[in-house]
């Protein structure tokens, strides 16, 4: 796959001075992207044991897939601090200053054998990172899983960003089983729910919610999307991405939505992933996953997955390293 050229790549270059300043591709292959995306994985993985289709949503695609040698990669050197030092688990050649084990969990496993297949010829480094867009797709193309028809619908809001999705999706070839608007996600998810029942009358979704939380009504938002998605479609699983900042909206996400899912009576999982202060003090070191009607697998999948991520990237970073994972069942 051509990865897209970016442009305006630059931290605080925006269209818009508040709703278009953030750029994934400073941060793809990061912590937060790893505990997202290996959570996302586990899910779907397991969603795809039954052979009904899906329909995937994700109501903030970004770019879908980034480079991980140019200047935005390099200049936040949060990939190199993120999915390199898990790279390492692959290959054995570890890091100068890791010492870490071998990925012995299946999560976390499935998960590197995912990105390293974006980087065939990539023995000397990977090159690209897919977000979740590709990941998805990735999953929903295997050849066991395409003649199944999952659907992915995505929304991307950023215009440089929106122009390269829709470009990486058109090279997937996929017609009308992926398709992308330049929308906003929490309306676009409203007109989703409930799925149309498919030709054997099941209704499945998975939905993943990934702000970048630049806007403080994010975290409100979120709440919102939740407990209108739940009225809509209660049975769907949705995952949500938070940022663990010292922001009081960020501290009450996990707890409003542990309230929102016990109310609908549906099980929940709250997983999170501190990789301590970075040396230099600043940057992003905690975020967490909020799944409502997560698969009964999920909770041992990261209960065996984290700890070894934590051991690759906790490595020579400062005070606060932690993971954990919480589950409650349906009420
Ligand atoms: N989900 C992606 C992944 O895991 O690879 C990363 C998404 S990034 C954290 C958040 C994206 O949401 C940004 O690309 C941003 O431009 C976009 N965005 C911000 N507000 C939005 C909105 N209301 N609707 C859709 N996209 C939005």
């Amino acid at each position: 796959m051509t990865v897209s050229a970016r442009q305006n790549s630059e931290p605080g270059h925006g269209y818009d001075a508040i709703m278009f300043s953030y750029r994934h591709a400073f941060h793809a292959g990061n912590h937060a992207d790893v505990i997202k995306h290996l959570t996302l994985l586990a899910t779907l993985r397991h969603l795809m044991r039954k052979d009904s289709p899906l329909l995937l949503v994700d109501t903030h695609a970004g770019a879908g897939i980034y480079r991980l040698d140019d200047d935005a990669a390099h200049t936040s050197g949060e990939a190199a601090a993120g999915i390199a030092r898990l790279q390492s688990l692959l290959t054995n050649a570890k890091p100068p200053s890791t010492s870490a084990p071998n990925p012995n969990a299946k999560a976390l496993a499935d998960y590197l054998a995912l990105i390293a297949s974006f980087n065939r010829d990539g023995r000397d480094g990977w090159r690209v990172y897919p977000g979740s867009p590709l990941l998805m797709h990735a999953l929903m193309a295997e050849p066991a899983r395409a003649p199944v028809h999952d659907r992915l619908k995505l929304f991307e809001l950023h215009p440089t960003d929106a122009q390269a999705l829709q470009a990486h999706i058109e090279q997937l070839d996929a017609g009308r089983q992926v398709t992308m608007a330049r929308q906003d996600g929490f309306d676009g998810l409203k007109a989703l729910l409930p799925p149309p029942p498919t030709a054997g009358g099941s209704r499945r979704a998975l939905v993943l919610i990934d702000p970048s939380y630049e806007i403080k009504s994010d975290y409100a938002k979120v709440a919102a999307a939740i407990q209108d998605a739940l009225k809509r479609f209660a049975t769907g699983v949705y995952l949500v991405w938070y940022p663990i900042i010292p922001r009081p909206e960020a501290h009450g996400l996990p707890r409003r939505l542990k309230t929102l899912a016990q109310q609908a009576g549906r099980a929940w999982l709250h997983a999170t992933l501190n990789v301590g202060t970075a040396p230099s003090g600043t940057g992003l070191s905690a975020s967490g996953m909020f799944v409502v009607n997560p698969p009964h697998t999920l909770k041992a999948a990261l209960d065996t997955a984290l700890p070894q991520v934590l051991h690759a990237l906790g490595d020579g970073r400062g005070r606060g390293q932690t993971w954990s994972v919480e589950a409650g069942g349906a009420g």
